[in-house]
């Protein structure tokens, strides 16, 4: 069977990485996240996590060569050969239409779902949050307060908040979201096939939606 590939497309704090775990599980497909590589890579030291450091701690993108190698390394690891869903790549045109190259040999089959919020949400979403150190689970401070006060409900891991999600670097991602990333909806709605989900509601709800875009079956 060809693989199939989902793509979960959006700006930072929109719910990409929250929905994509819930699917990855569901659809057991693996969840491939270029910005948590980048992280796990930071963590362990690599020249790769040293690379990336810069343009990740001021809210740019890290050059479409050292993502699409990192990228493409990770999905051609055996567990990806059923297919895989991505999250937070592709961010560039050129990352794109990269991607688009490579699954188009592998006639592989392809969904793209934008999770549409407004701006002012994503701010807020983006500056309360609170990431697992542990196990990176999300949390917010307002929205999905954890049970004890900077404990992952989880795996009680400490809570901490991403560099890049404090105000200042917030603002520049969602500038560079406007200029590079936004133009991949209209590359894809003219490949036909993207997919748009309001993603500024519960998050029950967003996963109903997805699931049944993913699934094709409707779901009450
Ligand atoms: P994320 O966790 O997806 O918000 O990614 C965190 C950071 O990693 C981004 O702000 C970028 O600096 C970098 N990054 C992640 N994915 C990409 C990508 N596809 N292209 C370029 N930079 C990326």
């Amino acid at each position: 069977m060809n693989a199939r590939v989902i793509i979960l497309f959006g700006a930072p704090g929109g719910g990409k990485g929250t929905q994509a775990t819930r699917l990855s599980a569901e659809l057991k497909l693996p969840h491939v996240s270029t910005g948590d590589l980048f992280r796990e890579n930071l963590a362990q030291g690599t020249a790769l996590g040293l690379r990336a450091k810069s343009f990740m701690e001021s809210g740019k993108l890290v050059p479409d060569d050292v993502v699409l190698d990192m990228l493409f390394d990770r999905v051609a690891r055996p567990d990806c050969k059923q297919g895989y869903l991505l999250d937070g790549f592709p961010r560039t045109l050129p990352q794109a239409a990269a991607l688009d190259a490579r699954l188009a040999a592998a006639k592989a089959s392809v969904q793209v779902i934008h999770l549409k919020v407004p701006e002012s949400v994503l701010v807020e979403r983006l500056v309360g949050r609170r990431t697992c150190k542990q196990c990176g689970n999300i949390h917010h401070v307002k929205f999905s307060a954890p049970k004890a006060a900077g404990r992952c409900d989880k795996c009680n891991g400490e809570l901490e908040q991403r560099r890049d999600d404090s105000p200042d670097v917030v603002t520049k991602r969602l500038a560079t979201y406007r200029a590079e990333t936004q133009p991949l909806e209209g590359h894809y709605k003219q490949a036909g096939i993207l997919h748009e989900v309001d993603g500024n509601r519960p998050a029950d709800e967003v996963f109903k939606a997805l699931k049944q875009i993913a699934t094709g079956v409707e779901v009450r």
